[in-house]
């Protein structure tokens, strides 16, 4: 069996990550599909559950294909994420160097099950204690059902919540539950400037960061798959269904043998 790579924190479903093929990065590269649909199918491609089978994508909470995002990320380039941000004081500018663990972020992010929140009759469904109000956590399908909606958040609402003109202290309430139950990953992270001291955030969003990150790192494969075919005349499918690591080391050896010669 796969070795297990993480566990989506709020769904606690398990997933094994295989190394990715050409193919994988030549769909991550190509892809002009928007962030939800990019790693929706990035990780139906590439990870299971730990004993083989599939993973219900479309129906584990919104928050798990971020974390998923972040496993898979894990599983191919390590824990550690470092980035780096510009220090807004006017007068500084100075590069700040923000990192942080994978692991950690995670963990910060853990799912509780705040008070005043009950589990409703029907499966998947919450109560706020004392009100009319029924809920339930947005899923994978939810977001991919209002993407392209004019107002998502409204749509989504529309999805996932009942009870009639909510009051604004009813809708905090709601809202604090929600993101109780399953916290978004997508945070602020950051630390103070060495220049001048200031504290400093940025964004981190995981499906945003990861995409890019990866279609930087498999820039190569155009240039892999052209070198391995003029080598060694395999056609493209071929060469594509290579592991990474595999393919990478013929074309070093295509490369050093150059050099020799
Ligand atoms: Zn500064």
């Amino acid at each position: 069996m796969p070795p297990v790579s993480g566990v989506l924190p709020v769904s606690g479903t398990g997933l094994a990550v295989r190394e990715p093929a050409g193919a994988d990065e030549l769909y991550l590269v190509e892809a002009p599909l928007a962030p939800v649909p990019a790693v929706l199918g990035l990780a139906r491609r590439v990870a299971v559950a730990p004993d083989g089978g599939p993973v219900g994508w479309e129906s584990l909470p919104a928050a798990d294909l971020d974390a998923a995002a972040l496993v898979i990320r894990r599983a191919w380039i390590g824990d550690v994420i470092a980035t780096d941000a510009r220090c807004p004081g006017p007068d500084c500018g100075e590069r700040i160097d923000v990192s942080f663990g994978i692991g950690e972020y995670l963990a910060h992010h853990r799912p509780r099950r705040p008070r005043g929140v009950a589990e409703a009759a029907e499966r998947g469904w919450f109560m706020l204690a004392g009100s009319p109000v029924r809920f339930r956590i947005p899923a994978v399908a939810d977001l991919l059902a209002v993407e392209a909606d004019p107002r998502p958040g409204d749509a989504l609402a529309g999805r996932c919540v009942e009870g009639e003109g909510l009051s604004r202290g009813l809708a905090r309430r709601l809202d604090r539950a929600m993101s109780a139950l399953a916290p978004g990953l997508t945070d602020l992270v950051g630390g103070a400037c060495p220049g001048c001291g200031r504290p400093v955030s940025m964004r981190f969003d995981p499906l945003g960061y990861t995409l890019a990150e990866l279609r930087g790192v498999f820039g190569g494969i155009h240039l892999e798959t052209h070198a391995l075919a003029s080598a060694y005349g395999w056609p493209e499918q071929v060469i594509l269904a290579l592991p990474r690591s595999r393919r990478r080391r013929y074309a070093e050896l295509i490369v050093d043998g150059r050099s020799v010669a």
